[in-house]
C-alpha cells in the first residue's frame, strides 16, 4: 500500500504543500516560545501543544527532530514586570520560566531540543544587527539602530502587508504593533534609564523583540531550517520582521514552511482578564480538571481552526479520555478469545493508515481522534461477543501505541502509575471526597482503579491510608 505524504498548510503559499526536509529523515523546527511575564494561558498552551503534535507527528513519518522554542525573557513586559516587582530580570523571570516547564510536562508535551533564553544569546544578537548595518538594512536614530524595510523586496511576502510608499522612513519602537501597517522596526534600542542594558560593539542598548528568533534559530538550526511556527498573532509584524533579518543578512531563504495556529477564545469570546474568562493551567487545576483531559481538548480541534474552549467542552473531553482508559483497562483485563470476534486484523489495519492519512493531512487531529473512537467501539463490541484473539491483540498493541506516540492521551500504564504516588493520593484524595458526598458509585469505581493499579486502600478512624499489594 502506499504510504501517504505528510503534508501542511504553508502560510507562505497559502497552499496544502507535501513536506519535504531538507536534510534526509531529520525536520528541524523553530517554534515561538512564551513571553516569560507571567503564566502561559491556555491559548499559549493551545499553540504548544499543536506544536508537541507537530513534532510528533514528523517522529510518525519517520524524522528526527530538531526543535528550538525560545523563552523571552527580554522585551516591553518582562522589564515593566521586573521594574514593578523591583527585581532583575533574571529574578522576575525565572520562575515564569520554570512555570512554563511545569505546565508543559504536566500536560505531557515533549520536550524541545533547545529553549534558549534571549538574555544568553546577546552576542549573537548584535553580530546580526553589524550583518544587516553591513547589508544597508539598517540605519541608526537617536542611539537606537532600525531596519530599514524598503531595503528589502520581500518585506511583506508572508503576511500580505506590504509597506506602503507615502510610509517609507515611518518607525516605530513599540514591538507590537498590530496596526496592519509596515513600519522601520527597531533591532536594538538604545540604553535608556531604568531598563537593562548591555555594553556591546553596536553601543549600549537591549535588543527590540523580533531579533532574538532570528539569531537564535540560525545559531542553532542554521541560516535555512525548515518549518517555523506560531500562533497567527506572530505572522505580522513578529514573523515578518524574522524573515527581513534573516534574509537580509544571508540571502537565503529563512524557513520554508511556515505553520500557524488560531487563537482559542473561551465560550465564544475572546479571552481577557476583565471578562472573568482568562484561564491559565493552574486555574483550571484548581478547579479540580484533569490535565489529561486538558490536553485532550486543546489537541482536539485541528490547529488552523479558532478553538471555542468551553466547560462543556472540558467535560466532554473528560468522558472521552475516560470511555478511552476503560476500553483499554477492559481489553486488558480479559482473556484472549481462541477466534477472532468480530474484531479482524483488517479493522487494525484500517485504523493505522486512517490515522496517518489524518495527520498526514496538515495535523488533523479531530480525524485521527475519530479513527481511535471507531476503533475502540469495535473492540468493546468484540468483547462483548467472541472476544479478541492473541494474535489481533498484537495489532491492537502497536496501533494503539503508535496512536499514543502521538496524541499521548492514555492513562498512564498500571507499571507507570503504581510508581507515582502522586497519582496514587490524587485518587485517594478523590475517593475521600466522592465517599464524603456519600457517592459511593464514584469511590468504589476510583478502589477498583486503586487496585489495577496494586495499591489497597484501608478506612481508619484516622481517614483513609493506603500501601502497596505485596
Ligand atoms: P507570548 O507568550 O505572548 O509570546 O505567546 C506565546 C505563543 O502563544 C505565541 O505563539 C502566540 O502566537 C500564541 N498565542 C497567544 N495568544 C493566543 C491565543 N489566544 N490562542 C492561541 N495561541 C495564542
Ligand atoms: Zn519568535
Amino acid at each position: 500500500m502506499e504510504e501517504t505524504a505528510l503534508r501542511f498548510f504553508n502560510t507562505m503559499t497559502r497552499k496544502l504543500e507535501i513536506f519535504e526536509s531538507q536534510e534526509v529523515d531529520h525536520a528541524r523546527l523553530y517554534t515561538c516560545g512564551p513571553t516569560v511575564y507571567n503564566y502561559a494561558h491556555i491559548g499559549n498552551l493551545r499553540t504548544f501543544l499543536f506544536e508537541d503534535v507537530l513534532r510528533r507527528t514528523l517522529q510518525l513519518f519517520g524524522y528526527r527532530v530538531t526543535q528550538v522554542m525560545n523563552l523571552t525573557d527580554i522585551d516591553d513586559k518582562t522589564i515593566l514586570g521586573a521594574s514593578q516587582a523591583g527585581v532583575t530580570l533574571r529574578e522576575f523571570t525565572d520562575p515564569f520560566v520554570e512555570a512554563f516547564f511545569e505546565d508543559m510536562k504536566t500536560l505531557r508535551a515533549q520536550p524541545a531540543e533547545h529553549y534558549p533564553r534571549a538574555t544568553d544569546f546577546i552576542p549573537q544578537m548584535t553580530e546580526l544587527v553589524q550583518r544587516l548595518e553591513a547589508e544597508g538594512h539598517a540605519y541608526r536614530s537617536e542611539g537606537s539602530i532600525y531596519y530599514s524595510i524598503s531595503t528589502f523586496p520581500g518585506y511583506g511576502k508572508l503576511s500580505g502587508v506590504r509597506p506602503e510608499a507615502n510610509l517609507a522612513g515611518a518607525r516605530v519602537d513599540s514591538e507590537e504593533y498590530e496596526k496592519e501597517n509596515a513600519r522601520d522596526f527597531v533591532l536594538w534600542k538604545g540604553a535608556r534609564e531604568n531598563e537593562p542594558s548591555w555594553d556591546t560593539p553596536i553601543g549600549p542598548g537591549r535588543p527590540g523583540w523580533h531579533l532574538e528568533c532570528s539569531a537564535m534559530s540560525m545559531a542553532l538550526l542554521g541560516d535555512s531550517f525548515d518549518i517555523h511556527t506560531g500562533g497567527t498573532d506572530n505572522i505580522f509584524p513578529h514573523h515578518e520582521n524574522e524573515i527581513a533579518q534573516s534574509e537580509g543578512a544571508t540571502g537565503k531563504i529563512f524557513a520554508r514552511y511556515w505553520l500557524h495556529a488560531e487563537h482559542l477564545i473561551v465560550e465564544g469570546e475572546k479571552m481577557a482578564k476583565s471578562k472573568g474568562n482568562f484561564f491559565t493551567l493552574r486555574d483550571l487545576l484548581d478547579r479540580g480538571h484533569d490535565p489529561l483531559a486538558i490536553r485532550y481538548l486543546l489537541i482536539s480541534v485541528p490547529y488552523r481552526q479558532k478553538l471555542n474552549f468551553t466547560f462543556d467542552g472540558l467535560h466532554a473531553a473528560d468522558q472521552a479520555i475516560e470511555r478511552i482508559a476503560n476500553t483499554l483497562r477492559r481489553l486488558q483485563h480479559s482473556p484472549p478469545s481462541d477466534g477472532d470476534g468480530d474484531l479482524g486484523a483488517e479493522a487494525v489495519e484500517a485504523f493505522g493508515s486512517e490515522f496517518r492519512d489524518a495527520l498526514g493531512d496538515d495535523l488533523n487531529t479531530a480525524r485521527a481522534l475519530a479513527a481511535l473512537h471507531t476503533l475502540l467501539r469495535q473492540v468493546n463490541t468484540a468483547l462483548d461477543g467472541g472476544g479478541i484473539s492473541a494474535a489481533v491483540r498484537d495489532e491492537l498493541d502497536a496501533a494503539f501505541a503508535m496512536a499514543d506516540n502521538v496524541l499521548d492521551i492514555f492513562p498512564p500504564s498500571a507499571s507507570d502509575a503504581a510508581s507515582d504516588d502522586e497519582e496514587i493520593e490524587r485518587l485517594v484524595a478523590e475517593r475521600c471526597e466522592a465517599r464524603k458526598t456519600r457517592d459511593f458509585k464514584r469511590a468504589d469505581e476510583i478502589r477498583d482503579r486503586l487496585a489495577e493499579l496494586g495499591v489497597v486502600v484501608e478506612d481508619t478512624p484516622h481517614g483513609a491510608v493506603w500501601h502497596r499489594k505485596s
